[in-house]
């Protein structure tokens, strides 16, 4: 090395006079429409020519990227305007072509790509650091994160070199060995499938070695296959990671690593940003107002002005002032390219990219850089790189800042497990490929959405085929299904019809309900039913109708006693007879029932009560006999219209007991099969070992239940959730829900057991109940969408004629009461005010003459009374009466037992009631008028 240094310096001194001034043309071939390199390019030699006597000039050709003719033709036409270095091009294989020129010619070329295959010998000026010192860099941090696994992926084959000293990573120690798996990502701009593949195999640390190009969709793709949780870490090797958008990417939870060669809020670093734009709008003739932004600085774009300064640098000390005198079609080659490659590798200076200094191979390998990592508040440096020192670690202690509970989810992004249950979760009906979340929809992932809006936190929904929700094996104390997943953290949130129950409760977290639900019967809609016979008996219920018996009964004989008591209705049977000797009394037992009867058969009777009290009675039965009819003829119309239904089972204990070889089942591992297992009620369980002894009737999803319920080949009744249920009746118009509600419990969204989203999650979905949302979306999920509503005419026509019952007749029963109580008081006013009357005019004490009317009244003894006259009292004009009586009834031949009594004396005619026979009651009124008109 020594040797080298001397033999420079002697041709410098050796150079310094040779050499008369002339142009210092340094060349440029950009294939770069950005102008940023180009701009950069003049920037670089502006900056060497100032104070300088012989300035340099900068040549510049512009070529299309990746065009060779072009390419090798701006080199040669660069080459013979003699200048001193070309720089450029950028795109890989015009770059290696001009390479092999400029090398022939030993024409220094300025080239900031990293080329891994770099060669010593060449004539390149390269200050992109070393593949193996860039390697290192992240061996390092590895072993810093003390990672026992890792999947490499890496873009291109250009990119592995840069892994090398990676691959080379030592185990930790002998027993712990580091696994090291390495993946390329494929070309085009979906990677799905790969980052599915590492998840698959469990990795969670990733070093991503791919251009900035494809970064963004990698980490995007990252988020949505769900490898980007607190669980994961990642590396990026990209030295441009700091120009990277990490906005979507800052709360989600994962760890993220990079790297920057430079500070972009350093004040040379803003002013050098600030010089590009003003070059770009100048040489853009003010097309481009800015060309990158305060964070855009690529690195490689630093490293052009780097390179110029240092090359310059090397040029203006070795006092060159001209270039090369060559053609393209010289054989010989310019004598002084490599002396100045030679001379620039001896120097250092500090540029833009840090300090730059050339090992004795030649390369850059001896940099400085900072290690970042993404934090919720942005990038901060946590540490730095340098060859010798490796890597140092300068984290800052933040102080931990309590977060508010919505912020705990804000920018995160969680797995959230799902099952493919309808209207719950379902596959979106697209002609399209959908990809991520749009290929899911329904009631569970809108409810997603719509948290996610509310705690601005990231999701990717993650499928569960099997379909199993989770219950706990109580021999090996696991649980399986979604339910394990959250417990392990493969998932953060786990939504469905999953329903909590306590079990569950005791492994994981739930949010408050969002819907709330029971356990009850799915069967085949009830079938018709033929004609009943005695139909007619439908229209009231057997509790109506014997209420209806009893009324007719009691109202008869009420009449019957208010008959009695009501003088008026004591008659006297030969109205042409002023003062007759006995009253008669419409109201026997027998007329009495017959004129209830006549009346509930609205046939009326020629019965017509007389006195207020009976008529009271009487008007209240019609009153009532009115309604009960018209009620008994409306619903009888109901019921010969409406088609009567056969329900084989009306409930769980129809189910249990099971008269018509109905077989049933459950959900296995279900909360509905759990819910019997717990039950201590023994109908439960005993259909619990029902089910338990018979695992061909349990079903693997929902959807086989009703599968199983709807085919004709079994009776199968499904036991399951009536928000379920309400679904499935919606769509499939041959099955119905049958019964009540066993039980009342809610579905809420699973996730880690003291999780502090629960919180969040808990209180957005009461705001979403109380906005109406949830009903809303209930609504749309299970009245419309996906056929909902199929099923609404069916329901409408279906209706059921129910028999009346005594809560619907039951006013009109009171009303009846009600009078019958008044008719009995108007009686009793009657008749003591009749009994007043007599016991004035008789002049007999009014409580004798009440017990005397009390006791006839209630003795029931026949309906004719005799009538009470004193002697003398007795006028002449009822004497005669009298006489005409005796000689009417002498006159009738064979009528002597129906001979009116002489009249008795007043203790007599208390003592001795009529006498009349039962057959002289049966008398028609026709003979007695015709007894009248002989006697006038
Ligand atoms: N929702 C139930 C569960 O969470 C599944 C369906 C059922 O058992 O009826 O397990």
């Amino acid at each position: 090395m020594v040797e080298m240094y001397f033999i420079y310096a002697y041709c410098l001194l050796a150079l310094s006079d040779v050499f008369v001034y002339g142009d210092r043309t340094i060349g440029a071939i950009i294939d770069d429409a950005s102008f940023v390199t180009e701009a950069v390019f003049h920037l670089g030699i502006q900056a060497a020519s100032d104070d300088e006597e012989n300035p340099f000039v900068a040549n510049v050709i512009k070529t299309s990227p990746g065009d060779l003719i072009e390419a090798e033709n701006a080199v040669c036409t660069l080459i013979e305007s003699n200048v001193l270095g070309i720089l450029g091009p950028s795109s890989g294989g015009t770059l290696k072509h001009v390479q092999v020129t400029a090398d022939y010619l030993e024409i220094p070329q300025i080239i900031s790509e990293p080329v891994s295959s770099q060669n010593r010998d060449w004539s390149a000026v390269n200050l992109y650091p070393h593949h193996m010192a860039f390697s290192q860099v992240f061996a390092d941090i590895i072993e810093m994160k003390g990672w026992n696994e890792f999947t490499i992926i890496y873009e291109g084959a250009e990119f592995l070199p840069f892994l090398d000293n990676i691959l080379n990573i030592e185990d930790i120690d002998a027993d712990e060995h580091i696994l090291i798996s390495v993946i390329q990502l494929p070309d085009g701009e979906d990677f799905r499938s790969q980052l599915k593949t590492i998840k698959s195999s469990g990795s969670v640390n990733y070093l991503v070695s791919c251009s900035l190009k494809v970064l963004p969709l990698f980490l995007e793709q990252a988020q949505q296959v769900g490898i980007m949780s607190d669980d994961h870490s990642y590396i990026i090797t990209n030295p441009d990671f700091q120009t990277l958008d990490i906005d979507p990417y800052k709360h989600g939870g994962s760890n993220i690593t990079g790297i920057r060669f430079f500070d972009p809020e350093l004040e040379d670093i803003k002013n050098f940003v600030t010089s590009i734009n003003d070059k770009v709008k100048e040489l853009s003739e003010n097309q481009i107002e800015t060309a990158i932004d305060e964070n855009g600085l690529y690195f490689n774009i630093a490293l052009v002005y780097d390179a110029i300064i240092l090359y310059t640098s090397a040029i203006k000390s070795m006092g060159l002032s001209e270039g090369a005198n060559i053609t393209c079609d010289d054989e010989e080659s310019w004598n002084f390219g490599s002396s100045i490659v030679n001379h620039l590798r001896t120097m250092e200076t500090d540029g833009l990219t840090g300090p730059i200094k050339f090992d004795e191979d030649g390369f850059r390998s001896d940099f400085e850089i900072d290690v970042l990592e993404v934090m919720s508040h942005g990038l901060e440096k946590i540490g730095a790189w340098s060859l010798e020192d490796g890597f140092v670690e300068m984290r800052k202690i933040i102080p931990v800042v309590e977060e508010d509970a919505t912020d705990s989810m804000k920018g995160k992004h969680f797995i959230i497990l799902t099952a493919l249950s309808a209207p719950y979760g379902m596959l979106k009906e697209s002609s399209k490929k959908l990809e991520g979340n749009d290929r899911y929809e329904g009631f569970g992932i809108e409810i997603i959405e719509e948290l996610a809006k509310m705690n601005e936190f990231n999701y990717t929904f993650e499928i569960q085929e099997d379909g199993v929700y989770g219950s706990l094996d109580s021999k090996t104390q696991k649980w399986n299904g979604m339910m394990e997943k959250i417990i392990d953290g493969r998932a953060d949130f786990a939504i469905t019809d999953l329903t909590i129950t306590s079990a569950r409760q005791k492994a994981v977290d739930f949010t408050s309900p969002f819907m709330n639900l029971g356990i009850t019967i799915l069967y085949k809609k009830p079938t018709k039913q033929p004609p009943d016979l005695f139909s007619f008996i439908s229209p009231f219920s057997y509790q109506v109708w014997g209420w209806l018996a009893g009324a007719y009964v009691g109202v008869s004989v009420l009449l019957f006693i208010l008959g009695r008591l009501a003088p008026e209705e004591w008659q006297n049977p030969y109205p042409c007879i002023a003062e007759p000797e006995t009253l008669d009394n419409q109201f026997t037992l027998a007329n009495s029932f017959w004129f209830t009867l006549g009346s509930v058969l609205t046939q009326g009777s020629e019965i017509a009560p007389i006195a207020v009290s009976t008529r009271m009675a009487g008007s209240m039965w019609w009153f009532f006999t009115l309604i009960m009819v018209s009620s008994y003829t409306a619903n009888l119309a109901a019921f010969l219209t409406v088609e009567s239904k056969f329900y084989a089972i009306k409930s769980v204990s129809d189910l249990a007991n099971n008269p018509y070889d109905i077989t049933y089942g459950a959900k296995k591992g279900g909360a509905t099969f759990g819910f019997f297992k717990e039950s201590d009620n023994l109908l439960y369980q005993k259909m619990y070992l029902y089910m338990e002894s018979h695992p061909e009737l349990m079903t693997q999803t929902n959807d086989i239940g009703l599968e199983r319920v709807k085919s004709d080949k079994e009776k199968y009744a499904f036991l399951m959730e009536s928000t379920s249920i309400e679904y499935m009746v919606e769509r499939n118009c041959d099955v119905a829900q049958v019964g009540g509600l066993l039980d009342s419990k809610g579905y809420g969204i699973a996730m880690k057991k003291n999780s502090p989203y629960r919180q969040p999650m808990s209180e957005s979905i009461l705001q979403l109940q109380e906005q109406g949302k949830i009903t809303r979306m209930k609504d749309k999920w299970w009245k419309e969408k996906r056929g909902g509503g199929a099923c609404a005419d069916d329901d409408a026509s279906s209706g059921d004629a129910q028999p009346l019952v005594l809560a619907n007749v039951g006013g009109v029963f009171i009303v009846l009461v009600a009078g019958s109580g008044l008719a009995v008081i108007c009686a009793f006013i009657e008749m003591i005010f009749d009994v007043w009357m007599i016991s004035r005019k008789e002049k007999v004490p009014f409580l004798e003459e009440l017990k005397a009317e009390l006791l006839f009244i209630l003795s029931f003894s026949g309906d004719v009374k005799p009538v009470r006259h004193r002697e003398s009292s007795g006028s002449k004009g009822s004497k005669e009466s009298k006489e005409k009586e005796r000689e009417i009834d002498e006159e009738l031949p064979g009528d002597e037992d129906d001979r009116l009594d002489p009249a008795p004396t007043p203790h007599s005619e208390r003592s001795s009631h009529s006498r009349h026979t039962s057959h002289s009651r049966r008398q028609s009124n026709a003979v007695q008028m015709a007894k009248m008109r002989k006697f006038t």
